[in-house]
């Protein structure tokens, strides 16, 4: 970290994704220069009422920094062959340098199969099998935005991950593994744990860094933490008031971590904000390729 860190400080994610949105929108302006507007097209698949507030705040957040975003919305009866034949149109579609479905999809239609059929150079959600072993082969390639929008935080408070001892809580192929592969890239000593780990308050102890990704309230106490660690918060859950909370006890940890993120307010909008960056890259590769 640049100075001996204080205890409690608040990685605001806000404040972070309005300075890296001000240098996507001046990226986005020089590629328009060039006669080149970034565009993400966003897919949803029925009404899950929180998918349509997701999809909503991509289609803003992409208008907000110039980039051209086409929303999709199908009724929850779609076919998967139509959808298929969606994405298919939409990777052959120069307007378009990214593509996102709205997950879950209903449950007549295969995920796995979707985020297959997106091509690779299109996939600024970093979910096909292509960006994975691009990630975990240190190859070029689309990150999973929450991750990466997790590593510009560290970035953003100087946090030197070689010979750290990193514990990442939860292995979803989009927030637990790839954060950990991430990790380990800026060679952190890395820990992943998940819902079968015995004694994850030792593991959690050791740790000079905790990334919770598991979705459920207080997984993380202060007792589980090493005073100065650093404490991202991924989670999204509703404590019994109704009000959004993360995995981790705010309050309590607040009190030993150096640095740690609020819920909400914190790693949530990074991940809106790496989209529009995995986005504005497609179409910067694009350009690239005829200069
Ligand atoms: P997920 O697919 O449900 O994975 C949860 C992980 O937590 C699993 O690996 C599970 O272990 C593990 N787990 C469950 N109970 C545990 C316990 N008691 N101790 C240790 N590990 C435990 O969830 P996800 O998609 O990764 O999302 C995780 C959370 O992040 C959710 O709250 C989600 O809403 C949130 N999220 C936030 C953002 C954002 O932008 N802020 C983006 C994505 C996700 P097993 O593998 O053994 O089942």
């Amino acid at each position: 970290m640049k100075n001996q860190a204080p205890i409690g400080q608040i990685i605001d994610g806000v404040a972070l994704s309005q300075a890296l949105r001000a240098d996507i929108a001046s990226r986005t302006q020089a590629l328009l220069a060039r006669g080149i507007k970034p565009g993400l097209a966003v897919i949803l698949v029925g009404e899950n009422p929180a998918s349509q507030v997701y999809v909503r705040n991509k289609v803003r957040a992409c208008q907000d920094c110039g980039l051209h975003s086409v929303l999709e919305k199908h009724d929850a009866r779609m076919t998967e062959a139509d959808l298929l034949a969606r994405i298919d149109a939409l990777n052959n579609d120069p307007s378009i340098h990214g593509i996102l479905v709205q997950l879950p999809v209903p449950a007549h239609i295969n995920a796995s199969k979707v985020i297959e059929a997106i091509a690779p150079a299109k996939d600024v959600d970093g979910f096909h099998i292509a960006s994975a072993g691009a990630l975990m082969t240190g190859m070029p390639g689309f990150w999973p935005c929450t991750p990466y929008g997790c590593m510009k935080m560290l970035e953003s408070i100087g946090f030197e991950l070689k010979g750290k001892h990193a514990v990442v809580i939860g292995r979803s192929n989009i927030v637990g593994k790839p954060m950990a592969l991430m990790l380990l890239q800026k060679n952190a000593t890395v820990t992943i744990c998940h819902s079968g780990t015995q004694n994850l308050k030792d593991l959690t102890l050791q740790a000079d860094l905790i990334v919770a990704a598991v979705g459920k309230r207080n997984v993380v106490t202060a007792d589980m933490v090493k005073p100065g660690a650093v404490v991202l918060d991924v989670g999204m859950n509703r404590n019994p008031e109704g009000k959004l909370c993360g995995d981790v006890d705010f309050a309590g940890v607040k009190e030993l971590a150096s640095y740690i993120t609020p819920v909400p307010g914190g790693v949530g909008p990074m991940t809106i904000t790496m989209l529009l960056v995995n986005t504005l890259e497609a179409a910067e590769r694009v350009a690239s390729q005829h200069p």
